[in-house]
């Protein structure tokens, strides 16, 4: 390379490197790699919350072997990419039942030496229903830290039931002494208030430090005295971080009036808060996310290009050791 010529990439994968390899801290990689161009349609005509059970469409006939080879699929890549710990919620539900998790843990102990893996639970059918709750009880003893998707029953059952969902997994939590990992604020709107729910229920259960919230996208689609007031709640919460660029920057259109922003969780500001953010892919080449292939640096780049943050040494940590801490690592 010429001396002229400079770009960020190889300063920071170096410090990457330096300080350990990169960290994906959130991931669904039970469903890595099963859209194709004859079902991208799923993708682009319908809503998150439609694809919730659109996605039963790999679910439902997956068998566990079928399973244990999307994992080790998706962890070949991570290792190629230079990953060398990731947090993966998977389906634990009446679709799938144990197939997944149990295929998951197969693909774990082959990668052992390689990859530190952490599972979740992810509530794709929410806990209230009996027969889901079933589901995420038995889930809830298979993985290392408990997941939750608040949003799936506040939708079915009505409001409230975000705040149900977020007991039943805090206490779950507490009872088997796991950390939590919530998806909230995942709409970009004002309407969004679930990660400000989140911060009151983790202080009411007393499970400071031990709750990370995902995404948090809607939090940058809020007034600043809001925002600020919810930066506080964080910091007082312990809550942590994890943001998924390539996930929300294809958050639809909305007529929502809102301060202008990027639909990214806003790392510029939680950073400056003292809140500990991590980074990960989310989902890789599925119907929720059909263009992301568990590049890192592309999520980064996109991070610090869509918050406007610059600060490198706060880049290598948000890839790197923020990244262990949140998997509780
Ligand atoms: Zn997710």
């Amino acid at each position: 390379m010429p001396a002229n010529h400079f770009t960020f990439k190889p300063l920071i994968l170096a410090a990457i490197q330096k300080n350990g390899g990169w960290v994906n801290a959130h991931a669904h990689v039970d469903r890595a790699f099963t859209i194709n161009p004859d079902s991208l349609g799923m993708y682009s005509n319908h809503t998150l919350e439609e694809k919730w059970d659109l996605v039963d469409a790999v679910k439902k006939d997956a068998s566990e072997t079928e399973y244990y080879d999307r994992f080790c699929r998706a962890f070949e890549v991570m290792i190629s990419n230079g990953v060398n710990a990731i947090g993966s919620f998977v389906d634990v539900d009446p679709v799938c039942k144990d197939r997944a998790i149990k295929g998951g843990l197969r693909a774990r102990e082959k990668f052992k030496n390689e990859l530190s893996i952490r599972f979740a639970t992810q509530t794709l059918k929410g806990v209230i229903n009996k027969e889901a709750r079933y589901w995420f009880d038995r889930g809830a003893e298979l993985v290392d830290i408990i997941g939750g998707l608040p949003k799936r029953d506040e939708r079915d059952f009505g409001p409230g039931f975000g705040a149900k969902h977020m007991d039943i997994l805090l206490q779950t939590a507490k009872r088997q002494n796991k950390l939590v990992h919530v998806h909230v604020d995942q709409f970009n709107t004002p309407m969004d208030v679930e990660t400000e729910l989140l911060c009151n229920k983790t202080v009411e259960h007393g499970m400071q430090n031990k709750v990370v919230a995902i995404h948090a996208i809607s939090l940058a689609a809020h007034k600043k005295s809001y925002r600020l007031k919810i930066y506080k709640k964080l910091k007082a919460a312990g809550i942590m971080m994890i943001a998924c660029p390539m996930a929300w920057i294809d958050s639809p259109r909305r007529e929502d009036v809102a301060p202008i922003h990027n639909s990214l969780t806003p790392v510029d500001e939680l950073v400056s808060a003292g809140i500990t953010v991590a980074i990960g892919t989310d989902n890789i080449c599925d119907f929720m996310v059909p263009f992301c292939d568990g590049d890192m640096w592309q999520e980064l780049s996109v991070l610090a290009a869509g918050t406007r943050f610059t600060n490198i040494d706060e880049l290598v940590k948000i890839a790197t050791i923020n990244g262990r801490k949140v998997l509780g690592l």
